[in-house]
């Protein structure tokens, strides 16, 4: 099935911003409340936001096998059930809708008052219900990194690292949409002197550039997916800020890994960018040396070229970017990754939520937590209204941001932002 959507030389009907993350050629999914209190889910073109329950209603999906209620839901977990077919029948259409020369709704004032609104009169919320939430440390760079500054750099890298993609099972119901506060975490931390834990707010709150990707119903339990098949159950990414108090996380962790560090907030960003729409941005991954077992191999272009930035907005304050990193550096594709899940025949399920791992890349500049940009706070990164950090301080905003771009089209996420308030 070709995707029309992802024609570069498509022009909307809507006025929009020649730099928006989101032309016609995007076409993500997201679920939204309107000023009268209605749940749908919509896509968003430039800085409108459409209603695609509306657009059902009024027939603008006929053709397409899908049910009456699909899309009048407060989350995309029917919808994505569907499976690849309807996804791409479903976005190709909305193109269709939107494409500058199809005066159907574009000379429908009646239907355009009832299906598009201004992105500032909604209110975006989480997109899928999340059943499970699966982390990994796919990022060499990282793994690296952190295992120099928590272990010893001539072993940074654990055995097995360079042949599985290592992950761990995170907590699904903390996950929160762009734009919710963070309370920071308290907590116990390493014993002094004394033996006796400390105890209390965290006082080494860190961020976490990830993307995650939203699967679809993959597999019955006990079915492996063969890895040349794992791309078909991705329904598409978001931004993922994978919020880390190291101070917990560094006490707790031995020997079953994350968890009260980690579980306190996880913050997504509202729209998931379908891996169609993404299409066009593939590239070649890092080299992989060992060459991984026979399950885990894979064909060419499995990674994507996203470029991802990291900025820390202190209260009233501008912004300073501190880390800009690609999507591209992530070692495990996201391929390996699911053929790596569901080896041991676990079970894939709609709306599940696969977070990349901290991505950072081979430059200073491009590590993806504060914990490596200041070395565990040896050096402090300076911000542009002089003030230093060595972590996340009490209402510091953190905003992620990302996109792709090649032949005139950007394809951009939004962003992913969280404000840090006071420990209760
Ligand atoms: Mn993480």
């Amino acid at each position: 099935m070709p995707h029309n959507a992802n024609n570069p030389s498509r022009k909307t009907w809507l006025e929009i911003s020649e730099q928006t993350d989101f032309p016609i050629q995007n076409i993500p999914f997201g679920v939204f409340i309107t000023k009268d209190y209605i749940v749908t889910i919509g896509t968003r073109i430039g800085d409108y936001v459409i209603d695609l329950g509306a657009l059902h209603q009024l027939g603008y999906f006929d053709g397409i096998d899908l049910s009456d209620a699909v899309f009048l839901q407060d989350s995309l977990n029917d919808f994505i059930s569907e499976g690849k077919k309807t996804w791409r029948l479903v976005r190709n259409r909305i193109s269709d809708i939107f494409e500058i020369n199809n005066p159907r709704l574009q000379e429908n004032s009646k239907h355009k008052a009832a299906s598009i609104f201004k992105i500032e009169d909604v209110e975006m919320q989480l997109p899928v219900d999340i059943g499970d939430y699966t982390d990994f440390y796919a990022s060499k760079e990282h793994a690296t990194n952190v295992g120099s500054l928590f272990r010893d750099p001539k072993n940074a890298l654990l055995p097995n690292w360079l042949h599985l993609p290592v992950g761990y099972h995170g907590r699904s119901s903390s996950i929160i949409c762009s734009g919710t506060p963070v309370i920071r975490p308290k907590g116990q931390s390493k014993p002094n002197e004394s033996g006796v834990p400390g105890f209390g707010p965290s006082k080494l709150l860190d961020f976490e550039l990830e993307m995650a990707f939203i699967t679809t119903d993959a597999n019955a339990l006990g079915t492996p997916v063969p890895i040349e098949e794992a791309e078909d159950y991705i329904f598409g990414l978001v931004l993922f800020n994978d919020w880390s108090a190291r101070d917990i996380q560094a006490w707790e962790y031995v020997p079953l890994g994350p968890f009260l560090g980690k579980s306190f907030a996880s913050t997504i960003s509202p729209w998931i960018v379908t891996l169609d729409a993404l299409e066009p941005f593939r590239v070649e991954g890092p080299n992989q040396e060992p060459q991984p077992l026979p399950y885990l191999q894979h064909g060419e272009n499995k990674s994507f070229d996203i470029n991802l930035q990291v900025a820390i907005k202190p209260e009233n304050q501008d912004e300073t970017v501190v880390c800009n990193s690609n999507f591209k550096y992530m070692y495990w594709s996201m391929a390996q990754q699911l053929a790596h899940h569901t080896v041991n025949g676990c079970n894939i399920r709609s709306g599940d939520m696969m977070g990349s791992g901290t991505i950072s890349g081979p430059t200073k500049d491009a590590y993806g937590s504060m914990l490596e940009l200041s070395w565990r706070g040896q050096h402090p990164l300076k911000l542009n209204d002089g003030s230093e950090r060595k972590f996340i301080k009490d209402h510091d905003t953190v905003i992620m941001r990302a996109y792709a771009q090649k032949n005139g089209v950007r394809i951009g996420f939004g962003e992913c932002s969280g404000k840090v308030l006071p420990a209760l």
